[in-house]
């Protein structure tokens, strides 16, 4: 076909071809019909066009939403424009020997084509529902690479003739799109550790490979009459410009890659800090705590051993309820930073978490120890300056050293627990050592107050029921109910050692509510019209709203007031009188009696009995143990009974255990008895026998008195 001067496919070469003769009509078209300077401009281009876009990919990769759609964009843009200059510049580096123009629409185009069909490829490769999506995606940019040189050859007007080799523009095609998938593919699945410079080196192959093929499939005869064309030293200086603006784009992309990067670095360092510091004081946290105390005992050696020193203060909730929490955080810091700063080394500070602190010692002779714990200890007993006032927290220090006090950092940081709560307890001083006599009896007490937290969950806690009976007449007058708990491992635990416990950490609250609703619900359904008498806890006058609870239970188990007693003990009168005596007097007001319990063993319990007008006073056990024997005892229950009468209170004698006792209780006019003589502490299914059994034995009494 006759030369136009533009470049045309005429005519087609066809035909098979071998690898070694393709091999060589590449690299020789590269040799001889190029500008090997361009070329190696063309290369420069290339590399680091490629290096940004497998960069930027990653980005892509592993953002979502509108930020990875930012990244998309960016990536095509420069993978786009550093193709499109690579091509051109290695277009401008062929000499085929004939003037050359450029069609400026169709070269804008081939951009166009660059940039938009890469965007697509990319934007396809991440379809994470398709299984090949990255290997489809890498054709498509492929082909947009294709679409982008055979568009730019279009616009690439020689003044010759052009012929072309099909074998070659088949081979280009295939290359470009092979390559390109499989560097989308390494660079979206990263299977290998350097799959990011596989996929690198993939994409230069596919972009060049492409170029170079494509180039050897064009052989050019110059047409002589045609002498117009673009000066040869303007398209260098094309070239030079091209390659500058290919390398800013691509540096841009780079430079964001960078900032995206130190940002993401520097929010991971601060999250790390933020897991491993303390937010308040800046000091380690639990979490360093534990890593660090790891570490240590891991260290240790036969020489040397680790000292975990717990530290409470004493006085930090005084700051807080009396100055406020920002007057509290100001405490705690200036704490802290004491703490800090006098850590030497192979010492570690650490707040544990709201008032509590730690330290760990590494130490081989004991003074050592016993030098950080005093330096802790003055440190801590320090004065604070907060604002205008001055106060001495003062803290408990408990020490627990491996392997001697614990095997593992669990069993360590617990026993110094243990040690420090016993520092806690002892006001005559502020550091304990874990003694195992001493503080493995604390861990079976808070064993047992972390189960009985669960107990009314798991069904463990019951009633039993001791009947109290009218020692005149032996009629039943009603039921003590009394708790009982079924540890699943301790069996039945006594109420006198768990109920203490429940005082200690409020469980008594819900354990109280638990009995008093049990025990009306149960007495409710009792045709006889027994009374049912239930015990009330200091506690539950100190932080229940108790008269209203006792109102609400009544209501909703719909059990007379009049069959309701409740029994305090004067200590619980002595704990708060004011509001102890208040809370009562709304209880009475609904109709409900009150006795007093285990009369006699309190210190002031005649004041007691002026304080507030009982129902009924139940005389302490420990006096009718000794009733038979003392003749003091018996002056005792006499002189209680003559106060009853007069103060118009009956009188209930507890701990009856033999009939002799009973007989006296007869003869000197007491009301009530209970005790296991009269019928044991039972389930609700045998009190009614344990209730026939105190009516036969006070017949019994009574016949043998007649
Ligand atoms: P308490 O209120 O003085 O209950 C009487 C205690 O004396 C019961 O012990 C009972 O089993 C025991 N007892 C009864 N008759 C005799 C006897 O003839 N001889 C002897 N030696 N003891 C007798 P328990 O059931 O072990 O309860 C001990 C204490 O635990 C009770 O003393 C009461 O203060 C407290 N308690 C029991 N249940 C509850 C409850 O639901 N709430 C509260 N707050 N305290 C309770
Ligand atoms: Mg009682
Ligand atoms: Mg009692």
């Amino acid at each position: 076909m006759a030369a136009t001067g533009r470049s045309g496919f005429c005519p087609f070469v066809t035909g098979t071809l071998g690898l070694g003769s393709f091999l060589m009509r590449v690299i020789s078209c590269i040799v001889t019909e190029h500008n090997l300077w361009l070329v190696l401009l063309a290369a420069l281009m290339c590399v680091t066009g490629c290096w940004v876009t497998i960069g930027l990919l990653d980005r892509v990769r592993k953002t979502v939403g509108v930020q990875m759609r930012g990244w998309l964009f960016l990536t095509a843009v420069a993978a786009g424009s550093s193709i499109w200059c690579t091509h051109f510049i290695a277009m401008l580096a062929y000499q085929p020997g004939a003037p050359i123009t450029f069609d400026p629409a169709l070269t804008m185009i081939s951009l166009v084509l660059a940039i938009a069909g890469t965007g697509a490829g990319f934007g396809l490769a991440l379809d994470k529902s398709r299984g090949l999506a990255p290997e489809w995606g890498g054709c498509l940019v492929g082909l947009a690479i294709s679409a982008m040189h055979y568009t730019g050859m279009m616009a690439y007007h020689v003044a010759g003739i052009v012929e072309w080799d099909a074998r070659y523009v088949v081979a280009s095609l295939l290359i470009a799109v092979a390559f390109s998938a499989l560097a989308i593919g390494q660079a979206m699945r990263r299977p290998y550790r350097w799959s990011h410079y596989l996929g690198i080196g993939l994409l230069v192959l596919a972009i060049v490979g492409l170029h170079f093929t494509a180039m050897a499939a064009v052989a050019v005869t110059p047409l002589s009459f045609i002498t117009t064309g673009t000066n040869p030293d303007i398209l260098e200086a094309m070239a030079v410009a091209v390659a500058v603006v290919g390398l800013i784009v691509a540096a841009t992309g780079f430079a964001s890659y960078l900032i995206d990067e130190r940002g993401r670095l520097e929010s991971f360092e601060r999250l790390q800090h933020l897991a491993l510091n303390d937010a308040l004081t800046g000091l380690a946290n639990r979490v360093s705590f534990n890593d660090r105390l790891d570490h240590e005992i891991e260290r240790e050696d036969e020489e040397t051993m680790t000292a975990v020193i717990v530290i409470d203060l004493d006085r930090f909730k005084e700051i807080n309820d009396l100055r406020g929490h920002a007057a509290g955080d100001q405490a705690l810091k200036i704490i802290a930073r004491r703490l800090a700063k006098l850590a030497g080394d192979g010492e570690f500070v650490a707040r544990l978490g709201g008032d509590e602190f730690a330290a760990i010692k590494r130490f081989k002779d004991q003074n050592e120890l016993l030098g950080l714990v005093s330096r802790l200890e003055k440190s801590l007993f320090q004065p604070l300056r907060i604002d205008d006032f001055e106060i001495v927290t003062g803290a408990s220090i408990g020490v627990a050293v491996h392997p001697r006090d614990g095997a593992d950092r669990e069993r360590l940081v617990s026993n110094a627990d243990l040690a420090m709560y016993r520092a806690k307890n002892d006001v005559t001083r502020a550091v304990c050592f874990y003694e195992s006599a001493m503080d493995e009896t604390a861990r079976a007490r808070r064993a047992l107050a972390t189960d009985l937290r669960q107990a009314i969950e798991r069904g463990e806690l019951s009633l039993h029921y001791q009947v109290q009976t009218s020692v005149q007449t032996g009629a039943t007058c009603g039921y003590e109910a009394l708790l009982r708990w079924t540890h699943p491992v301790h069996g039945m635990v006594p109420p006198a050692e768990f109920i203490p416990i429940a005082e200690e950490n409020g469980s008594i609250l819900a354990i109280g509510e638990w009995v008093l609703r049990t025990a009306c619900r149960q007495a409710a359904s009792w045709d006889n019209g027994h009374k049912i008498a239930v015990n009330l806890s200091p506690v539950q006058f100190a932080h229940a709203d108790l008269a209203k609870l006792v109102h609400q239970i009544l209501v909703e188990t719909g059990l007379s007031p009049r069959r309701l007693e409740l029994e305090l003990t004067e200590s619980t009168i002595v704990a708060d009188k004011v509001r102890t005596l208040h809370v009562l007097r709304q209880i009475k007001a609904l109709g409900v009696t009150i006795a007093i319990d285990d009369f006699g063993t309190g210190y002031s319990s005649l004041d007691t009995l002026r304080s507030f007008p009982f129902d009924k006073i139940k005389l302490d056990r420990s006096f009718m143990a000794d009733v038979e024997r003392s003749p003091q005892a018996k002056a005792i229950i006499r002189a209680v009974l003559t106060l009853g009468r007069s103060l118009d209170i009956p009188v209930l004698a507890e701990g009856v255990e033999t009939h002799v006792q009973l007989t006296i209780l007869q003869i000197e006019g007491c009301n009530e008895a209970q005790g296991y003589f009269l019928g044991r502490p039972k389930p609700i299914d045998q009190i009614l026998l344990t209730g026939m059994a105190a009516a036969v034995a006070l017949a019994e009494i009574d016949q043998s008195a007649a």
